[in-house]
């Protein structure tokens, strides 16, 4: 490249740095003072409850760049992102310009390395993984809490395990194959209806707490002693005992209907585990949860702008964050 063209390539390029850092933290600052006044706080330090979420561009056979997001939940907003990169465009040109073993090259790339695009050469996943732990690191006065339905629910089953496990070792049996133990299949269901149960009450924190404990109840229920307070009512009740009693029926046996049978001498040991995830904090939290429509809306806005894989990429992916949040406000 001649070098009355490198040079206003260069310029350019600072100019595109400036434009982006400037860019940059304008957006971001806008985006954390609008979040910190929906969580109505006025401490230092804001805990906001936020998705990690990540895209690739994918071109030929692998991603060459990727732009990972962190979202916050409360109103959608994407409060910062990250760009990975296996590709850099000005390395590549001097490559094919000096030859990537000349002295030239070695001696241009010194002063490129500041500036170099790539900053990641390992696989995909671990790009990911990196570009988590740099968002966590930048989030100076912002304190993220990463939540999600799916890691509360996985939280219950962990937390069901555990207490087997302790209990074993203070020589309580929870666990076994007897109709009513701990057993691994019970767990699952149990995390399973959990999960349902804050799934099917998006954004009510009592409706979400009556219908995990009634999961917990129902299963501990027997035809001596019914505890099907918490069950919904009705014909149509997934309860077979509250389905029964709506037509006028005599409940049939529980041995035959109660799927996910549970000791009632365990509800106790289990107990302090259900209190903690049905508390209302944690699932104030739950109800808050962006659907995973927002996370696609923001993929084809920043694929949309970023078709052209150039080494303006970050220019474009400021565009379209401010766009996808500009979007969200006016929702
Ligand atoms: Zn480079
Ligand atoms: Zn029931």
């Amino acid at each position: 490249m001649p070098r009355q063209k490198r040079s206003s390539l260069v310029s350019k390029q600072k100019a595109n740095k400036r434009w982006c850092s400037e860019h940059y933290k304008k957006s971001l600052n806008d985006v954390r003072s609008q979040v910190k006044s929906a969580y109505q706080s006025n401490s230092a330090i804001t805990y906001i409850d936020v998705t990690f979420d990540g895209t690739w561009l994918n071109r030929g056979h692998s991603s060459q760049i990727g732009v990972n997001c962190v979202i916050d939940l409360l109103i959608g907003f994407v409060m910062d992102f990250e760009i990975m990169s296996k590709r850099c465009i000005e390395c590549e040109h001097a490559k094919s310009d000096l030859g990537e073993n000349s002295a030239e090259f070695h001696v241009w790339y010194e002063g490129h390395i500041s500036s170099c695009a790539i900053n990641h050469v390992e696989s995909s996943c671990a790009m990911e993984k990196e570009a988590a732990l740099k968002l966590w690191q930048r989030s100076e006065d912002n304190v993220y809490g990463p939540w999600c339905i799916n890691h509360v629910s996985k939280r219950l089953g962990t937390s069901l395990r555990k207490a087997v496990k302790e209990w074993w070792t203070r020589g309580v049996s929870l666990g076994g194959k007897s109709r009513g133990s701990l057993k691994e299949e019970t767990i699952k269901k149990l995390s399973r209806y959990y999960q349902n149960a804050i799934r099917s009450n998006k954004s009510d924190v009592e409706a979400m707490k009556t219908a995990i404990y009634a999961t917990l109840f129902h299963s501990i229920s027997t035809d001596q002693k019914p505890k099907h307070f918490k069950c919904p009512t009705g014909k149509d009740s997934w309860c077979f005992f509250q389905a029964a009693l709506a037509r006028g029926e005599v409940p049939g046996p529980h041995v035959k209907h109660v799927k996910t049978p549970l000791k009632e001498t365990h509800l106790a040991k289990i107990m302090p585990i259900y209190q903690r995830l049905a508390s209302n904090e944690l699932l104030q939290r739950c109800t808050r949860c962006v659907t995973q429509n927002t996370n696609e809306s923001l993929h084809s806005i920043i694929w949309g702008k970023c078709s052209k894989e150039t080494s303006a990429t970050l220019r474009r992916v400021i565009i379209a964050v401010c766009e996808f949040n500009f979007g969200t406000k006016n929702h």
